[in-house]
């Protein structure tokens, strides 16, 4: 029998017409033993954060109306589903009556600890956990048993061999009985059985992590769009889901703010050789996109990213060419400052480096003028053409030499064993270039 880990994000679960719809969805898979992981209701960890600090800072009221606002939303919820029974009800007030205290006890010290702030952070996914549970009328397991961390409590480090210990002590003999279990995303515990977290948006890693566990046959990340796409939709009206990527395919993306997913939290699951897929609650029949755990995606180009806000920083010397080290005493100045430079390109006599805008250009400066002239060109964007097979496939210059035909571009960088092929242009040409790429790669032009 096939398992799945399907993981439901915070807007998912944020009301109960999106819980009856995530237990659809649950449903559909009635061919396999099925993992739930849930994020807390949408806002829920946000305004957890917020009630813990309005305790510090001696603000009673303000405690009262966030918990009673969380308490009101899930008791709604409740009700709503129709599962508003003495022993629900009875669990979600007990749980709001224990922040309360907690609360309490942080007015009275005026002081919060990270281990206290990950007990309070947890109750979101704990409430939520409830809702689903109930709905689904299957067995609720507290994540905490499983997903043992260090206590690095805010953004805990998880170990993963002691999780699959738990996971065969807890989760194999529970599916081997139930078809469907339900536990909170997030949250774990540590040796003293403290609570922890993960981190924020830390969901999707205690799915990544029970994947891997489980062994399972997939991992199913259900958010709000149809998986990841080829282009910023809102720039490239023609953007669809890109089918298939490899991991280094996706964490490229993501560092150009791809934010569906960060994909350094599904990678023990693909370690594990357990595919990745991401998919809409609100299409769930729609298109979706599968990290795959092989190698390669086979592809030269699987989607374009851009970013803005990028500046050029170029130092010009002509006596560079016989010095030795002037790279090294360069790269010391970025060093020293804790920024990390993004693109670099050096001829004889000039090296020039982009950054982004919030760097300390003057300071920078300042610090530069020691080895050459310096200069600072602004209002640049970044352009990447993402794809495992690029550097193999010569068309994908020759594609991307048309795409920009009659653009001035500033510096493009593509390296030896690099995914991406990267342009820097002017932030106003930008967004034409993006769509001028996409018909290239994607509508027509080569693949
Ligand atoms: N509820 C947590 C957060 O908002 C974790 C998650 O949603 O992934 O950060
Ligand atoms: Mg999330």
């Amino acid at each position: 029998m096939t398992t799945l880990v399907m993981k439901f994000g915070g807007t998912s679960v944020g009301n109960a017409e999106r819980i009856r719809e995530v237990a659809r969805i649950v449903q559909s898979r009635h061919e396999a033993k099925r993992v739930v992981v849930v994020s807390a209701m949408s806002g829920v960890t946000n305004s957890l954060f917020e009630m813990a600090e309005a305790a510090r800072g001696h603000n009673p009221d303000k405690v009262v109306q966030l918990l009673s606002k969380i308490e009101q939303a899930h008791l709604a919820a409740c009700r709503s589903l129709e599962i508003a029974t003495p022993e629900i009800v009875g669990k979600i007030k007990e749980m709001i009556e224990n922040l309360q205290r907690r609360a309490h006890g942080i007015d009275l010290l005026g002081e919060l600890s990270p281990r206290t702030m990950d007990e309070i952070a947890s109750a979101g996914e704990r409430l939520s956990s409830i809702l689903v549970a109930g709905f689904l009328g299957c067995p609720l397991l507290d994540a905490r048993k499983v997903i043992r961390t260090d206590s690095h409590f805010g953004g805990a480090h998880p170990a993963l061999s002691t999780i699959k210990k738990f996971v065969g002590l807890y989760v194999t003999p529970l599916l081997e009985s139930y078809d469907v279990i339900v536990t909170q995303g997030y949250i774990g515990s540590d040796d003293a059985n403290d609570t922890t977290t993960l981190g924020r948006g830390g969901s999707d890693y205690s799915a990544g992590l029970l994947g891997a566990a489980v062994q399972a046959d997939e991992i199913e990340i259900w958010t709000d769009v149809e998986g990841i796409l080829t282009a910023d939709p809102r720039i490239v009206p023609g953007a669809h889901t890109v089918e298939i990527l490899s991991y280094d395919e996706a964490a490229e993306l993501a560092s150009y703010g791809a934010k569906v997913l960060h994909p350094a939290t599904v990678r023990p699951a693909l370690d594990a050789g357990v595919p990745v897929t991401i998919r809409s609650t609100f299409k769930p029949n729609g298109m979706f996109s599968t990290i795959s755990p092989g190698e390669s995606s086979g592809r030269p180009c699987v989607a374009i990213a851009m970013r803005r806000n990028v500046v050029i920083l170029s130092v010009t010397q002509e006596s560079m060419t016989d010095q030795s080290g002037f790279l090294a005493r360069l790269f010391d100045v970025f060093g020293r400052r804790g920024i990390s430079v993004d693109l670099v390109s050096t001829s004889e006599v000039c090296v020039s480096v982009s950054l982004d805008r919030s760097a300390p250009l003057n300071a920078l400066t300042q610090d530069l003028e020691k080895l050459g002239r310096v200069s600072v060109v602004q209002g640049r964007a970044v352009i990447a053409v993402v794809g495992d097979l690029l550097r193999k496939t010569p068309e994908v210059l020759r594609t991307t030499f048309m795409a920009i035909d009659g653009i001035t571009v500033d510096l493009i960088s593509m390296g030896a064993n690099a995914i991406n092929l990267s342009l820097i242009v002017q932030e106003q040409d930008a967004e034409r270039v993006m769509r001028n790429l996409h018909t290239a790669f994607f509508e027509g032009g080569a693949r």
